[in-house]
């Protein structure tokens, strides 16, 4: 079955699914060797298409493809590469709906969030189209009479991209934006649960003028389209996002053929309420961080660190919070939050709830709902009484799951918060400007939060961490161009 660029056909734009997805090689949409259904976690019979597995020559294929085209594409003009950028976003943000919707079936991310990361994957590629032409280097003054000395910043060659599947259209999108707009070329590997997504990108792609090879879609398993890209002499860095112990592998694959990467791992964020805190705004802030999104967010704050003089307090109107949330299919407009996103983090769940129970006291919620579909669906699970050495507390679950652990003061919260391998997102609810201050210059972290939710973030703004949650440059905003340019020093004797 494996016909090695044949030429099948695409969704098309008009549906964006129920189709056939194929890779896109070299400008082509290729056949892989095997097709794999793609379920909806909300309604299990829902079926969104099967989409076909880029074997290890087609996966070769694209990284060629992509080091052939790098000579033109990184030689085109900076205008040549922000037209098409800026015409990608207003493409995404006219679809935005229905995208949005695609990606609430296929991921289970209630719509109303799934709709807001289309939209900001859009404003993302024209962020990223004035980029392109911002990019500048330095003339330096001269020691030498008669020489001129300056430092260009040029792409760094051909880049394999490898993201998760919990944010199937942002995460691809502030890798693959930056990328193309300072004259990389592409080989994206999306996660294998979110395929149309990173189909649907790819057909705004090809329909904006990326047929060439300057980018090239290849789904698989990590196991063997990912490792392959990492592997592959053609390719100078990998921007990756995951979890930690793929990172550690991407690592490695990456050193072996000295290209550069850089890693977007896990969390195992804090929030931590003090008792002068606005008791209603942290509890809210507390349920987003650690539940929306069923708690499938590197940024997902599921230790919530209370001093003593608010803990009970604080503890009784997050329970009367989630009281009011709707649980249900991430289709519906009022669903607050979705299932997980498939049964295997379902099953992690279960047996995170398991752990929860035999370490601390279950508050509120962690029983399955259950619906005519066998679906994922499950209660928030709120523990309390717990301690930081926990393991609760001290692994990413990923899942709608997150602990109380009670302090007595300001500076006993800050050493429970640092005290995990993590550093990505941390917050503090205070009203106290000194302390805020304090947090903000000592907590071990890459983004820190005063009176807001772990997650929320601008997309202009670099994102990223410390620790075992991040390794290598930051991602977004202008901080991008570190990863994807590199720095070449010229002399010139006039
Ligand atoms: P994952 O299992 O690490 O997978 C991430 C990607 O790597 C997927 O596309 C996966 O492919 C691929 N992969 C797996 N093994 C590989 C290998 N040996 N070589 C190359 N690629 C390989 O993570 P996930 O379950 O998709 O996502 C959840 C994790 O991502 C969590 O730990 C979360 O904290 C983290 N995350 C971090 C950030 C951040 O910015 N810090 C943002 C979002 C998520 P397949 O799964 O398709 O096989």
């Amino acid at each position: 079955m494996c016909s090695e660029h044949a030429n099948s056909g695409s969704t098309g734009m008009e549906s964006f699914s129920n189709g056939a997805y194929n890779n896109f090689i070299g400008g082509e949409w290729v056949e892989g060797c095997n097709y794999i259904e793609n379920i909806n976690p909300s309604n299990t019979n829902d079926v969104i298409g099967v989409y076909s597995q880029a074997s290890r020559d087609q996966v070769h294929d694209a990284c060629k493809s992509a080091e052939a085209e790098f000579s033109v594409w990184s030689r085109q003009t900076a205008q040549y590469r922000a037209n098409i950028l800026d015409e990608i976003g207003q493409r995404i943000l006219e679809k935005k709906e229905e995208l949005g919707t695609l990606l609430a079936r296929e991921e289970g991310k209630p719509i109303r969030e799934a709709i807001g990361e289309a939209e900001r994957a859009g404003h993302i590629f024209k962020f990223f189209a004035g980029e392109a032409i911002r990019l500048g280097g330095e003339v330096m003054s001269s020691l030498r009479t008669g020489i001129s000395v300056g430092a260009d910043r040029v792409p760094i060659g051909p880049v394999g991209i490898i993201t998760p599947w919990n944010f199937p259209i942002a995460i691809p999108a502030w890798k693959i934006a930056p990328s193309l707009a300072y004259g990389c070329t592409v080989v994206f590997k999306p996660a294998n649960l979110v395929p149309a997504c990173a189909h649907a990108l790819t057909e705004i792609f090809s329909k904006c003028g990326l047929n060439n090879g300057e980018f090239n879609l290849v789904m698989g398993n990590g196991s063997t389209v990912g490792e392959t890209i990492t592997s592959a002499r053609e390719i100078s860095g990998v921007s990756f996002t995951g979890s930690t112990d793929v990172g550690k592998s991407v690592s490695s694959s990456c050193v072996a053929h000295g290209a550069r990467f850089q890693l977007e791992m896990g969390g195992k964020n804090p929030i931590v309420v003090l008792d002068d805190a606005n008791i209603e705004r942290a509890a809210e802030a507390a349920i987003i961080g650690a539940f929306f999104q069923t708690g499938q967010r590197c940024t997902a704050s599921s230790r919530m660190i209370v001093t003593d003089g608010i803990h009970d307090k604080f503890i009784g109107v997050v329970k009367s919070k989630l009281d009011d949330l709707r649980i249900d299919s991430a289709l519906l407009h009022d669903t607050d939050i979705g299932p997980a996103v498939d049964s295997r983090q379902y099953q992690q769940d279960l047996s995170y709830i398991e752990v929860g129970l035999s370490e601390a006291k279950l508050a509120w919620g962690g029983k399955c709902l259950e619906r005519a579909t066998p679906d994922f669906y499950i209660e928030p699970a709120l523990f309390v009484e717990t301690s930081n050495e926990m393991k609760i507390n001290q692994e990413e679950v990923f899942g709608p799951i997150a602990s109380v652990i009670r302090v007595s003061n300001y500076e006993e919260a800050l050493h429970v918060a640092n005290d995990t391998p993590y550093g990505l997102a941390s917050s503090i609810f205070t009203e106290n400007a000194k302390i805020m201050n304090d947090f903000r210059r000592r907590s071990e972290v890459g983004m820190v939060m005063c009176n807001l939710p772990t997650a929320g973030l601008d997309y202009h703004a670099p994102f990223g961490g410390v620790k075992a949650s991040s390794y290598g440059a930051r991602e977004q905003g202008t901080y991008a161009r570190e990863f994807y340019t590199t720095v070449k020093t010229w002399y010139s004797y006039d």
